[in-house]
C-alpha cells in the first residue's frame, strides 16, 4: 500500500517512479489488512494533538484520493463510510471512552450510545451491550480491490514496476544515496524511497540506521450468515467485524508476535470467534469461508516513520505503518510526494521522524 501510494502521487506529479518488489505488489500486510478506515477512531486515541490532527487529514483526504485512483484505473475499490460503532459489554471500559470523548475534545464529532441506540441501529447485537461510541466518519474500503484498482492506475500512468525482485542493499557516494542494489542489477535514483513494510529494518541497516519495524501478526477470518445484518463496521467484545457488499463478513484480529511466520491457527481463529459470538450470538451459526495472516510492521511507539533520513541526501523512509497503514497511505503518498517536490507539507512531520529511536538512544 505504502510503496504504492507513494508511487502514485510521484506519478500523477509527474515523476519517474520503478518500483522494486521481492514477490508481488500488494501481496503482504496490504492484502491481508481489514480495509477499516478509522480516521475518527484514530483520532480518540490519539496522544497528541498534532497526531490527532494527522487522521483527521488521512480521513478527509482518503474518499478523494479513491475516487482518482478510480478514476485513473476504471476499477471501484468498494469505499463506504458508513461509519463504525465501538460496542461495549462493560461500564468500566464504556465509561472510560465516554470519558476520553471528552478528553480529546470530540464531543462535536463522535457520538455517545445508549443500549438501546446500538440495538436500534443493529439489531443483530446482543442485549448484554452497555453502550456504544458512533463514529459517523468512519469506514471501510475492500483491500483486495483496492489492489486490483491502485496496479491498473500505476500501469496507466506509466510506473515500471519490477516484481520478483530484491532490494539488497542501498547504494551510496559519500552521503547521498543514489540508488538500489537488487537481484536485477543496480538502479539509481534521484530519490530512494524506504517503503518495505515489516522488512524496512533490513534495508536501512545496510547503511547502518537502525530503523525498528517488528513483524505483528494479525489472523482474520470470513463468515457468510443470513441471520445477521449489520451496515456498520463493528468493533468491541475484542473482535472486528467488517460487513461487505456480498453479503459475507470479515473477522479479526489478532495481534501476534511470532517473527515472520504467516501460519493460520485453528486456536486463534476458534478464540476470535468465541469473542465475536458474545457480541453477535447470531454468529454461532455463520458458514465458515476463508482465513488468513497478514504481518503489519510494527515500531515501538506505534508511528510510522515519514520523511527524509537525517544525514543521508536522496533518502526517504515511508514504513511501520502497523495497523494504519491502508488509512494512511494516501497521506503517506501526499507527504513523501511535497518531500521530493520541496512543497509545503499538508500536515506536520516531525513526529513521524524516521530516526526518532536512535536519537532518542
Ligand atoms: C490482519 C491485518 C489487518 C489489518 N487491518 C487494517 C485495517 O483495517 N486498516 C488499516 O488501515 N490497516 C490495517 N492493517 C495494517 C496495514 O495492512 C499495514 O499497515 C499496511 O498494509 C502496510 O503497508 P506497507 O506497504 O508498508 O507493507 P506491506 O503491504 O507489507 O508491503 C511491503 C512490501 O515490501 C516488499 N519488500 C520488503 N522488503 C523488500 C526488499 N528487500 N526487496 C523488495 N521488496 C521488498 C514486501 O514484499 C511487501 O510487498 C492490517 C494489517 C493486518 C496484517
Amino acid at each position: 500500500m505504502i510503496g504504492c501510494s507513494v508511487a502514485f502521487e510521484l506519478l500523477k506529479a509527474g515523476k519517474q517512479v520503478t518500483l522494486v518488489e521481492r514477490g508481488t505488489l500488494f501481496s503482504e500486510a496490504s492484502s491481508a489488512s481489514a480495509g477499516m478506515l478509522c480516521p475518527q477512531a484514530e483520532m480518540l486515541a490519539a496522544k497528541t494533538e498534532t497526531i490527532r490532527n494527522f487522521y483527521r487529514v488521512s480521513g478527509r483526504i482518503h474518499r478523494e484520493w479513491t475516487r482518482s485512483v478510480e478514476e485513473v484505473s476504471g476499477r471501484p475499490v468498494d469505499y463506504r463510510q458508513d461509519g463504525m460503532i465501538r460496542v461495549f459489554l462493560d461500564h468500566d471500559l464504556a465509561d472510560s471512552q465516554f470519558q476520553s470523548i471528552e478528553d480529546a475534545h470530540l464531543l462535536s464529532e463522535l457520538t455517545k450510545l445508549s443500549p438501546d441506540e446500538v440495538r436500534s441501529l443493529e439489531p443483530s447485537i446482543t442485549e448484554e451491550t452497555v453502550g456504544g461510541i458512533l463514529f459517523s466518519g468512519d469506514g471501510q474500503l475492500h483491500p483486495l480491490r483496492l489492489a486490483i484498482s491502485l496496479k491498473s492506475a500505476l500501469a496507466r500512468l506509466g510506473c515500471r514496476i519490477l516484481e520478483h525482485t530484491v532490494a539488497h542493499e542501498l547504494l551510496h557516494s559519500g552521503h547521498d544515496v543514489i540508488g538500489v542494489r537488487t537481484s536485477e542489477g543496480d538502479l539509481f535514483a534521484d530519490t530512494t524511497v524506504v517503503a518495505g513494510g515489516a522488512w524496512s529494518s533490513a534495508l536501512l541497516k545496510t547503511l547502518e540506521l537502525d530503523v525498528p519495524v517488528v513483524p505483528v501478526k494479525g489472523q482474520m477470518y470470513a463468515v457468510r450468515s443470513s441471520n445477521v445484518k449489520l451496515t456498520h463496521v463493528i468493533q468491541g467484545f475484542g473482535t472486528v467485524v467488517l460487513p461487505r457488499l456480498d453479503g459475507s463478513f470479515t473477522v479479526g484480529v489478532t495481534h501476534e508476535m511470532a517473527g515472520y511466520d504467516k501460519r493460520v491457527t485453528v486456536a486463534a481463529i476458534a478464540d476470535v470467534h468465541k469473542q465475536l459470538c458474545r457480541g453477535i450470538p447470531e454468529m454461532k451459526h455463520a458458514e465458515f469461508a476463508a482465513s488468513w495472516a497478514g504481518l503489519r510492521p510494527g515500531t515501538p511507539d506505534g508511528l510510522p516513520y515519514i520523511g527524509h533520513v537525517d544525514g543521508w541526501d536522496g533518502l526517504i523512509a515511508a514504513a511501520g505503518h502497523y495497523t494504519t497503514g491502508i488509512l494512511l497511505g494516501p497521506i503517506t503518498g501526499v507527504a513523501v510526494r511535497q518531500l521530493v517536490l520541496g512543497e509545503e507539507p499538508l500536515v506536520p512531520l516531525d513526529e513521524f521522524r524516521p530516526l526518532r529511536a536512535m536519537q532518542m538512544a
